[in-house]
Order: structure tokens, then sequence, then C-alpha cells
């Protein structure tokens, strides 16, 4: 009996960072694709606080971890989930919706402004989600909570603007999470465009489309006018095709909570993505801390609906408290599972804001890579000039050896942010920063996150420090 880290912490809901740190704990490092064995994982949840006691190991058990495999002749294709990202006022929400316009049919043109978090569209029968929230911090937020909810990312650059901060963002973002991009080159039609300039500044960092030798899509559009929206409708679709996305529409649901308020008539409200299974009303379901029964659901049109299956997001409503977005959902068998698990997880959600997420950090990174568990340091440099990114960029690599690859997984000038923050949260890596301060809220979320910060004012004190490191000599910080 095994299972992939991945989706262990999948199905307890827990972040891969927190089930690899508890791993690490444990002394057993394995890389999130890897499988451990069912002792191992129930040791992990005891110390996550999923189980207290054995006997109620089974119940969560049944839900989750010995839920068996799908079956490959129940699976269906799904529909894929889109998020928009971009630099600001490249036209991201101007896009989502024209989109969202073009598929307007006659008998809806009335009234529809509703917004739940995530709208559906739909191209010669097929349908495209997109959620709602532009940008990558969002996208981030919810992967550093161990929700993987995008299957691509559509890059929207203007035309007449090219490749700037955010953009480099997005697209180390999406790279860190290893979601395909699809460019939509956006403001074709305003004059005095450069498409060709902004095709090289994309390939300048890593981004390569097919017609230059590449395997991205790019797409001429206007949000404005709606030209090309169509053909970059089609072309989501055709790189969806490739992905092959499927679910079990035929087991209990579970997903993500994309959006949640608390509504003053309505009670907790929360939108979620249904990722696979088919939700129903009166399913019993838990919400990161929070459950309940599915009281009423509705979809992105505002209409009631009975059920939804795979790719679908739907308002629920029924919750006992207001989940966050991020927190995973899954559908039990059993009202009282719901309870009893959610019970179970709040009482230890203090004591895991005790018991710090173990994550890697300089001071440990010797023990990691002797015992041959780190491949990959991931580094994220943010300096105050384009020059000292760079030549951090050149002397990190050059640091790699054998045992381990130093990774920088994003590079830019200004201070370090909280997009930054949980970057490295989600994908373990350690932020340095040279002539640049974080504000005091970031350091805040630096130290919830666990994020080992380092500011410099010295290259070659950085390049030591982690040279040091690497090699078990780092002096310890006082
Ligand atoms: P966001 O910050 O990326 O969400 O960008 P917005 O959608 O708010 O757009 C920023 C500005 O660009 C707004 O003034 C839009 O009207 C304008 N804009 C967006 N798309 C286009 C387009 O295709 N053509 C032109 N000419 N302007 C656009």
């Amino acid at each position: 009996e095994k299972i992939i880290v991945k989706d262990l912490a999948e199905k307890i809901g827990k972040s891969v960072s927190e089930v690899m740190g508890k791993l690490i704990a444990l002394g057993v490092f394995a890389t999130i694709n890897q499988e451990i064995d069912f002792d191992t994982a129930e040791v992990i949840c005891g110390d996550l606080g999923i189980f207290v006691e054995k006997e109620e190991v089974k119940e969560e058990v049944e839900f989750g971890l010995e839920q068996e495999e799908d079956k490959p002749e129940d699976l269906r294709p799904r529909p894929p989930v889109i998020t928009v990202m971009g630099h600001v006022d490249h036209g991201k929400t101007s896009l989502l919706d024209a989109i969202r316009k073009t598929n307007v049919t006659a008998k809806e043109a009335g009234g529809i402004t509703q917004h739940i978090g995530a709208s559906e569209v739909e191209v010669h029968g097929n349908k495209i989600v997109f959620l709602d929230t532009p940008g990558h911090e969002a996208f981030t937020s919810m992967r550093a909570r161990g929700a993987k909810v995008t299957d691509i990312a559509v890059l929207v650059v203007a035309a007449d603007d090219g490749v700037m901060p955010q953009t480099k963002e997005a697209i180390n973002h999406a790279k860190a999470a290893n979601v395909p991009i699809i460019v939509a080159m956006n403001k074709i039609d305003k004059p005095n465009i450069n498409p060709d300039r902004v095709k090289q500044e994309l390939a300048e960092n890593g981004v390569l489309i097919e017609e230059w030798g590449g395997d991205t899509i790019c797409v001429p559009v206007s949000a404005k006018s709606g030209e090309g929206i169509e053909n970059l409708l089609e072309m989501i679709l055709l790189a969806a095709e490739m992905l092959e996305l499927k679910a079990n529409p035929k087991r209990l649901a579970s997903g993500t909570v994309i959006e949640a308020k608390l509504d003053k008539g309505r009670g907790p409200v929360a939108t979620v993505l249904v990722q696979n299974g088919t939700l129903k009303i009166g399913d019993s379901i838990v919400a990161g801390s929070s459950y309940g029964r599915v009281r009423a659901m509705m979809n992105d049109k505002g209409k009631a609906i009975k059920k939804a299956g795979p790719s679908t997001p739907v308002e629920i409503l029924g919750l006992s408290d207001v989940p966050e977005a991020g927190d995973l959902f899954h559908a039990v068998r059993e009202d009282k599972i719901a309870r009893q698990i959610v019970e179970k997880r709040k009482l230890k959600v203090r004591e895991e804001n005790l018991n710090a997420t173990a994550r890697v950090t300089l001071e440990d990174l010797f023990k990691h890579i002797q015992e041959g568990n780190v491949k990959e340091l991931n580094i994220i440099v943010k300096a105050d000039v384009q020059g000292s990114v760079e030549a951090v960029k050149q002397s990190l690599m050059k640091l790699s050896n054998d045992e381990v690859k130093v990774k920088v997984i994003h590079g830019g000038v200004g201070t370090i942010t909280e997009s930054d923050i949980m970057l490295a949260s989600a994908s373990n890596a350690i932020i340095i920063g040279f002539n640049v301060r974080p504000s005091s809220t970031v350091e805040s979320l630096a130290e919830r996150e666990n994020v080992d910060l380092r500011t410099y004012r010295i290259i070659y004190e950085a390049i030591e420090d982690i040279e040091a490191a690497m090699k078990g000599m780092l002096e310890p910080e006082y």
C-alpha cells in the first residue's frame, strides 16, 4: 500500500511543503512525486493532526487515503481550468470580460453580472473554466496551500508595452508550478505596436513561441474590439486536448475552495471548484476547518443546480464556517465523519502553529544534502538593480555541483513582496535580497510561512553564505 507524497497532501488537505516537512522530521526524504508507504503516511497524518485515535484513523482513511484509485474506465474528459496572468494594465480584466461577452447567449444577456469567482464559457460545445481573479498572486497563494487548480495559464502581454516585471513574475510562477503557458498578445488594435519585439522579449525570458521554434502558442487579441478572442479560446481547447485532462464523475466530490465569504442572509457562502467526482445537493463535505451539508448550489450564471461534475465551479451554501481560498474540500459519506475530521483539525491547528513547518533553510541545508535528499536548491533573488540580479544569478548557478543543483526560480528588480514569499513557500525556496528590505508585513508573512529570507549588501557575502551552507560550514546566525 503506497501513496505519492503530492496525492497524500491533496487528500488530507495539507500543503505539500507541510507534508514534506513532517517527512523530513521523520527522516524520510522523498520528492513530491515519490511514493511513501502507508505506515509512514499514517504517522505523517497523525503529526498533522488528522487522526487522534487509532479507531478514527479508519474513517478518514475511508474518505481519503484508502479511497481507491480511479479506474481508467471511469475516467472522462473534463474541461480545462484557466488562470489569466500578466502585468498590470495589460488587459487581464478586459480580456476576461471580453471572453465572457462572446459567450453570453441572447437569453442570458439581460442579467448576468453575478461573479462567483470563476466562470464557464462554451466554445463549439466544449467548456472552458476561467478563474475570475486575475494575476499570479492568487494562483501562487493557492499553490502554497497545496491546491492545484490551474491547468493552463493565459499570459496577457500588451503588444504596445512588452514584457514587464509582473510579466516575468507570472512566467516564473507558472513555470515553478509546471503549468503550460498560452500567450495572449493583447491590444493589437493599437497603432505603433511591435509584436516582434514582444516575441523577442518573451524568448529572452524563456517563453519561446511556436513561430520561433518553441512550443508556446501565441494568439494576437484585442480585448477592446474582440478580435482574436474566438481564436484564443480555440487554442486553449487545443492545448487542453493535449493535456488529456480526465476525472471520474462517479465518485464523491473533491476539489478546491476558490472564494468564500460570510453573507448576512445566507451564512457562509463558498465557491468551490469540483476537480474530481460529482458534488450533489445534500452531500456532507469538509473544507479546511469547516463542514456541513450542501444545502443549495448555484452555477456561475446564478442558476440553481442539483449536481456539479468535474471542473465545475459552484457556489455552495450550508457550511458551518467560512473556509479559506485554497482550502481543499472533500465530500464524505456521513455528516458524522465530516464533523469529526473538522473537530480534530481545529484541535490541532494551534499545535501546528507552534510546530512550525520544516523547510529548507540555509542552516539545515548541508544535512539534507549529505543525506542525499536535497537535489535542488531553489532561490529567489531580488535586488535594487537588474545588474545585481544577473550577477547573483550567474554566481549562484556556478555553485551547482554533483549533489545539488542551485536553481534561481525567480529574479527581479524591486523590494521583496508578498508574492515572492508565496512563491518561495509554494516552491520551498530561499529568498535573497540585495540592497532591498522587505516591509514588516512581508517579513511577518515570511515568518508565518517559514520562508528563509536573507538580505545582503554585498554580493559575495551571499555567495559565500550559500557556498558555506552547501558545505555545512555556515556560521550560525545570532
Ligand atoms: P489589467 O490591470 O491587466 O486587468 O488591465 P485592464 O483590463 O484593467 O486594462 C487596462 C487598460 O487597458 C484599460 O484602460 C483598458 O481599457 C485597456 N485595454 C485593455 N485591453 C485593451 C485592448 O485590447 N485594446 C486597447 N486599446 N485597450 C485595452
